[in-house]
């Protein structure tokens, strides 16, 4: 529509930080070369932003849910519903999902291997999954999908679920699978069914010619799931439904893509993007200059470098990853900045001395060519202290994004 812009949402996971010994007492952001970032930073407005709340410390789906304008109060579903749509399942409200591993129990059902041995061909994945088709326990459809190495995700699907119910993965070895317990009465069946499920897993695994070939050599057999996160799908507004926007999601990890898909993104697939340093930041801004150019009114772009290299406490590489992605920025502003309304930010601070998340609040920028810009030169957490936009909420960017790209209409005459 005329007049409208692209409202575009860059996130690099993890990018807050504070100062680091090895880049002489700056942060990453203040220590990488970023030319575009500071730039837009000029020509735009900063700020510093408490993704989820003062003091809280956020996970990256519920920081996301945030980022998305959603409160994740109310509206995050657990890790399992979210990690189920990243894997490309199908779920729908009401329905219930978990993380899952192939695992590796013994004839006592304790846990010898939480993760089978953690190697699986393409082929052992499909065979896997075969073997666990067709599923229905007590009127509830039970869909499985292997993921990447010993992981995977399941939902049921069916009537009078409830995701309050704990996990039956013990995250130990030499512990008994668990088994799933109701948190309050009406999630009872769906414990049941998690139990009956498990027991049924390890019946139709165990005696697979795919795991007597991999005792054959030396691997450790496939003959359990072992079920976390579970969480219900809940039924909540999409973007289309609150804003009236198409929205598009470019990220490479199942989790940021099955955050976006809950709330309505349509996932645009990157060749090579991979959600790490290796990813393919030259397609990422092609796509995105495709995308932006297209009929959608939003893209969130991800890029997961930066919080890998924190948990790693890798300092050269989260500067590395900063770099490349301001190198892709700056292809995207240039072949579509007079199109674009963008927010540049991250989901919360990991920092590299801590490699862990914390609560300490995170830069972000908003630019576009029409807006008025504030004094601040340069984007970094410090800089971003004295920018015009003060201390935000995550949940304050979409609105301001859709604001400015023209999709929130007048209130009052
Ligand atoms: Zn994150
Ligand atoms: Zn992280």
């Amino acid at each position: 529509m005329t007049g409208r812009r692209t409202a575009v949402l860059l996130i690099l996971d993890g990018l807050g930080d504070r100062p680091v010994k090895e880049l002489g007492g700056k942060t990453p952001l203040q220590a990488a070369k970023t030319p575009v970032m500071d730039r837009l930073t000029k020509e735009g407005q900063s700020g510093l932003m408490n993704v989820i709340g003062p003091g809280i410390t956020p996970g990256s789906d519920a920081a996301h849910l945030s980022l998305f304008g959603y409160d994740p109060v109310g509206c995050y579903p657990g890790r399992g519903p979210l990690e189920a749509l990243g894997a490309g399942l199908a779920s729908k409200p009401g329905d219930v999902a978990f993380r899952a591993n192939f695992g590796t129990i013994d004839s006592d059902f304790v846990v010898t291997d939480r993760r089978a041995g953690r190697t699986f061909s393409r082929e052992e994945h499909e065979a896997l999954e075969k073997a666990l088709s067709g599923i229905e326990i007590d009127g509830v459809r039970v869909h499985f999908v292997a993921t990447v190495e010993h992981r995977g995700a399941l939902v049921l699907e069916g009537n009078g679920l409830s995701g309050e119910i704990t996990e039956t993965d013990p995250h130990e070895t030499g512990l008994k699978v668990l088994e799933s317990r109701p948190l309050n009465k009406d999630a009872k069946k769906t414990a049941e069914i998690v139990n009956k499920l498990v027991h049924l897993s390890h019946n139709r695994l165990k005696d697979l010619d795919l795991n007597k070939e991999r005792e054959k050599r030396g691997l450790p057999p496939a003959n359990i799931l072992l079920l976390r996160g579970p969480g219900q799908h809940r039924e909540i507004p999409t973007l289309q439904e609150r804003y009236g926007i198409k929205a598009a999601v470019i990220a490479g990890g199942s989790l940021y893509i099955g955050t976006a898909k809950y709330i309505g993104m349509e996932h645009v697939p990157v060749e090579g993007q991979t959600g790490t340093i290796d990813t393919n930041f030259d397609n990422i801004a092609a796509k995105s200059i495709e995308v932006i150019s297209s009929d959608f009114d939003y893209v969130f772009i991800h890029i997961k470098a930066t919080d890998n290299a924190s948990h790693d406490g890798n300092a050269k590489e989260k500067v590395l990853a900063i770099e490349r992605t301001d190198k892709m920025l700056g292809k995207i502003v240039e072949a579509v900045g007079k199109d674009i309304v963008i927010a540049v930010t991250g989901d919360h601070t990991t920092p590299l001395s801590v490699g862990e998340h914390t609560c300490d609040p995170v830069p972000a920028l908003l630019w576009s060519s029409f807006m008025r810009p504030d004094a601040t030169q340069a984007f970094s957490e410090i800089d971003a202290a004295d920018g015009s936009l003060h201390t935000l909420r995550g949940m304050d960017i979409m609105p301001l994004l859709l604001g400015y790209a023209g999709y929130i209409g007048k209130m009052g005459a």
